[in-house]
């Protein structure tokens, strides 16, 4: 769950990262930029800020922002219907962005958020900056953290299946709730 005031920060943090980007949104862009808390209700922490440009029956294409040392929770695309599970390339805009994969030792540069170890099985850290992509086929678990000046990539996939995806981490919704502050 996410207070309305909460919401309207994240947003305005992560349009000024946008700008610096170079990515540009309307007001009403930012207006509907999504502030995920993934139902845990300590976004800066984990949780992330997403654009989206097009969500269609075959292609997404979104611009998700993370903000200093914010971590998106490790999840994997699952088959649905006939579709065999998104496919993901993730390409890095601006900061320092930590992709975690299955195996490895890491974190080495970053961090699993406090008490949560269980929650982030994928330890092959990749640190990535702008320029650098990385392609993520269906099923592959993983998450993402930004460094100290948070991170903006743009996500290029076949068609979107969030709110089915499952998360390692039983606790989380994948559904924002906002609330009244
Ligand atoms: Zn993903």
């Amino acid at each position: 769950m996410i207070s309305k005031h909460d919401r309207h920060t994240g947003q305005q943090e992560a349009a000024a990262l946008f700008e610096k980007a170079g990515v540009a949104l309307s007001e009403s862009e930012i207006d509907e930029i999504e502030v995920a808390d993934f139902g845990l209700s300590d976004f800066r922490v984990e949780g992330a800020q997403i654009a989206t440009f097009a969500d269609t029956q075959r292609v997404g294409f979104k611009v998700i922002c993370l903000l200093p040392n914010q971590t998106l929770p490790e999840h994997w695309h699952t088959a649905f219907g006939d579709n065999p599970g998104k496919e993901e390339t993730i390409r890095v805009l601006y900061g320092t962005f930590r992709l975690y994969l299955p195996g490895g030792d890491g974190p080495h540069e970053g961090f699993v958020p406090h008490s949560k170890q269980a929650m982030y099985t994928c330890r092959n850290e990749i640190i990535m900056r702008p320029t650098q992509q990385q392609y993520l086929p269906p099923g592959t678990k993983h998450w993402f953290q930004a460094g100290a000046e948070g991170a903006v990539v743009y996500s290029i996939s076949s068609q979107a299946s969030c709110p089915l995806d499952p998360f390692t981490d039983p606790n989380i919704v994948r559904v924002t709730k906002i609330c009244d502050d």
